[in-house]
């Protein structure tokens, strides 16, 4: 690989998923993993296979069924974390065990109460033993940007010797700036041996909105894997998000002079698709895919751009794939166009969804005039919700208006075959269709957010209910898209519903535990 060759190491699936309300199952992550191997990254932290049964499920699933990419799974410096992490990776042809110990003093004396020889043995044994099942191995100091420098060089020329093909400098709290930071990145360059034979990595946190900043210092002092996710997702404020750190490094070439295999048409796309399935929106004014982020308001810039794009513009928004001609699917577009279109949102459907999509999307065509892209993923994204729900809507209806008492009636189909029917009252009509719900499934959430907006501008546009719920701390997200907003609303509620039994189960399964990291 060439000097100035950037190894994008998208975490989305790990570290994002860790971003409150953001977990995901197994067909929502398979998803993902197959539009980020379309969209070009290198690397896909899969997950932390250690960490539960569905991580470990993910992983494997990922490792078995995504092609292109390196995969790769996380684990702590012990041999049963290893051990698991390998077995979910075992049958990727690109494995990669990722293996992490904190080295700051903080977490030295309060986390782990290990002494530095201690830490350094642990790291040493780590590696090896991970060394012993793969070629490709990344160690991670974690806390490495609040860590000794001389402690860190030392730490990262041993886990080098062990093995390390890729060294990974973690601001795992966001403390960082960037002149500081890329002065680690240089420390390291001069003082540890054999640093010159393996891949720095940067993997910063974005709690003083400096992850893209650290990561650009630190790649111009040498480092080339930069640790990322779509949308900036992440523990806290998130970490350093892909789109952005891509684009600066495509932007400003001349100044970086790096090379990255991203498609970056696949942006966009990309980003819509990791909101829709984690339910968390990016905001407007988010560079490179937020709405705002190509909109010109103010006239003497439309002016300017009429005479040349250049004049306001340093990207193309069709670099990023935002699409300049927006072609309208109605009632007679055929199957292929249908199908062209979903890729193009980023979707990767089989034959049979396929069918389904193009069955439901006849049926819209006949109930409204023009199909614009948000409702060709709002039908995606019905067929691929996501993997066996433990109940799906058979039909709602409720009565509302001031005069009466509003009243629900709900059906739904239990996995096992069963039809379950009730009826009941509540504050409002959505409401009553809330609780009803609730009577029915036997789970009690509580209600932090709701709202209903248009996905569409038309008259007859779609509905879409965004729900977001409390259930045993756990903040869960559901949203989904009708031309009835009634209806949008039971099926968002429902998806809230069924995310809290995912979790009801595993919490059940022993093996499951608590695990936060780097
Ligand atoms: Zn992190």
């Amino acid at each position: 690989m060439s000097d100035n060759r950037l190894i994008i190491f998208d975490t989305t699936l790990r570290d994002g998923e860790q971003s409150p309300g953001a977990s995901m199952n197994l067909a929502e992550k398979l998803e993902i993993a197959h539009a980020l191997a379309e969209l070009g990254v290198d690397i896909i932290e899969a997950g932390f296979p250690i960490a539960s049964p569905g991580d470990f499920e993910s992983v494997q699933s990922i490792s078995r069924q995504v092609t292109g990419p390196t995969i790769c799974g996380l684990a702590r410096c012990n041999p049963a974390d290893i051990d698991r992490a390998w077995e979910a990776l075992k049958e990727a042809p690109k494995p990669r065990i990722h293996v992490f110990l904190a080295t700051s003093a903080i977490h030295r004396e309060y986390k782990l109460k290990m002494a530095k020889e201690e830490i350094v043995r642990r790291a040493v044994e780590g590696v090896t033993r991970a060394r012993g099942y793969c070629g490709n191995i990344e160690f991670s100091p974690e806390d490495a940007a609040r860590t000794e420098l001389e402690f860190l060089a030392e730490v990262v020329e041993k886990v080098i010797e062990a093995g390390a093909t890729t060294i990974n400098i973690p601001d795992t709290v966001g403390y960082a700036v960037p002149e500081q930071y890329a002065g680690a990145i240089r420390y390291l360059k001069q003082n540890v041996r054999g640093i010159d034979n393996i891949v720095i990595s940067v993997h910063c946190h974005n709690d003083l909105g400096l992850a893209v900043s650290n990561s650009l210092a630190a790649l111009k002092e040498g480092a080339r894997q930069v640790e990322c996710t779509i949308n900036g997702l992440g523990e806290r404020a998130g970490n350093c998000s892909l789109e952005e750190v891509v684009m600066a490094v495509r932007t400003r070439n001349d100044y970086f002079n790096l090379d990255v295999g991203i498609h970056t048409k696949r942006l966009l796309p990309t980003s819509r698709l990791v909101s829709r399935v984690t339910g968390i929106h990016v905001q407007r004014n988010k560079a490179i895919v937020g709405q705002n982020a190509f909109a010109h308001e103010a006239g003497i810039h439309q002016d300017g751009m009429l005479k040349h794009a250049n004049t306001y513009e340093i990207m193309r928004p069709e670099d990023v794939g935002v699409s300049r001609t927006d072609l309208v699917l109605g009632k007679h577009s055929g199957r292929h166009a249908l199908s062209q279109r979903i890729r193009d949102l980023g979707y990767h459907l089989d034959n049979a969804q396929l069918q389904k999509v193009f069955d439901d999307f006849k049926v819209l065509a006949d109930r409204k005039k023009t199909i614009y892209d948000a409702d060709i993923e709002a039908l995606a994204e019905s067929v691929l919700h996501f993997g066996p729900a433990v109940w799906t809507l058979e039909a709602v209806s409720c009565t509302g208006g001031s005069a009466t008492v509003p009243v629900a009636a709900v059906v739904l189909w239990y996995k096992d075959g069963t039809l379950h029917r009730e009826a009941g009252t509540g504050d409002g009509p959505i409401d009553a269709v809330f609780k009803t719900i609730e009577r029915i499934t036997g789970i009690d959430v509580k209600l932090r957010q709701f709202s209903i907006t248009s996905v569409t501008e038309d008259e007859d546009a779609q509905g879409e209910a965004q729900v977001e719920a409390e259930f045993h701390g756990r903040i869960l997200r559901g949203r989904a898209v009708s031309t009835d907003i009634i209806e949008a609303s039971a099926l968002a509620f429902l998806q809230v519903i069924n995310r809290a039994l995912l979790r009801e189960q595993l919490k059940m399964n022993p093996q499951t535990e608590e695990v936060s990291v780097t």
